[in-house]
């Protein structure tokens, strides 16, 4: 396994592989590796001859105040699990190398999804994350790219684009959320929680079984599992909700109904992070 630092590096890589017939997986991170990027690591290396793993705390990302700085990072852990998956390269650039100072790169425009839920929460989030990915697509170059529904409103957003940008090469690929025994979503975040704000962070996964329970008898108004999920979590004493809500797979946008696909999504805050999960909504039976 190769560890690479220049967007040149990488490139040559790459096309080095694609010139010789290979297929390429890509897999986004920002390090402090767990099971959830494994699972993706694994998936991408069952798909494709090649396979890298990119480890980059993206500074786009990140608004002011938020925890960029306290961000947990270990490129030596990092690196051993890559090796220990069978990962052909790490690239773990330096921001300059992604942020070339005077050059403009694209900042792709994430539309009115990128102002609501987690764009809300976070201005500025998702024009962060779309430009870091397309910037990482650029360099890449054709590959299938491996993405978590753990970050559902990202993976819409980064779907969008990709089909919206046919040229880039890209076939982004969804992987199922992993999680922990009591159903608490992996996050590198989660490892900045307290012993008590660990055991009652299973509230946003309770939230949303609940809300997947109702949805399976029959419930089909959306806003009666946006109350219950509401109330799971404002009953937890270390957590403050941010938002609950129910939107339509398609769109992104509260449902109004949830006979087409919909999916449940949920924020809370705790002391020491902030955490978000989601489920698909099961139609409802008969
Ligand atoms: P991050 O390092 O948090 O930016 O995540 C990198 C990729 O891993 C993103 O596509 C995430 O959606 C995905 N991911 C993070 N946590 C999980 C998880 N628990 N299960 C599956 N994928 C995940």
């Amino acid at each position: 396994m190769e560890l690479l630092r220049t967007t040149r590096d990488l490139r040559t890589r790459t096309d080095a592989w694609r010139d010789a017939g290979a297929g390429v997986g890509l897999v986004p991170t920002m390090g402090a590796l767990h099971g959830g990027h494994r699972s993706l690591i694994r998936r991408a290396r069952a798909e494709n001859d090649r396979v890298v793993v990119t480890v980059f705390v993206n500074p786009l990302q990140f608004g002011p105040g938020e925890d960029r700085d306290r961000y947990p990072r270990d490129e030596a852990a990092d690196v051993a699990v890559c090796e220990r998956e069978g990962v052909d390269v790490v690239w773990a650039p330096a921001v300059e190398e992604v942020y070339p100072p005077g050059v403009e790169l694209p900042a792709p425009d994430p539309g009115p999804v990128g102002s609501v839920f987690e764009g809300e929460a976070r201005p500025g989030h998702f024009v962060g994350v779309l430009t870091v990915v397309h910037r990482l697509f650029d360099v890449s170059g054709r590959c299938r790219a491996y993405f978590g529904e753990k970050d559902a409103q990202q993976l819409f957003l980064v779907r969008r684009m990709a089909a919206a940008e046919p040229g880039l090469g890209i076939q982004v690929v969804a992987c199922p959320t992993v999680r922990d025994p009591d159903g608490l979503a992996l996050s590198s975040r989660n490892r900045l929680l307290g012993d008590e704000e660990r055991a009652q962070a299973t509230c946003l996964f309770l939230a949303l079984t609940e809300a997947t329970e109702r949805a399976r008898s029959g419930e089909r108004d959306p806003g009666v599992l946006v109350a219950v999920m509401a109330r799971e979590i404002g009953a937890t004493p270390l957590a403050r909700l941010d938002y609950a809500a129910v939107v339509d797979e398609s769109t992104f946008e509260r449902a109004v109904t949830i006979d087409a696909p919909s999916r449940a999504i949920v924020a809370a805050r705790f002391p020491a992070a902030r955490l978000i999960d989601n489920l698909s909504l099961p139609a409802p039976a008969g």
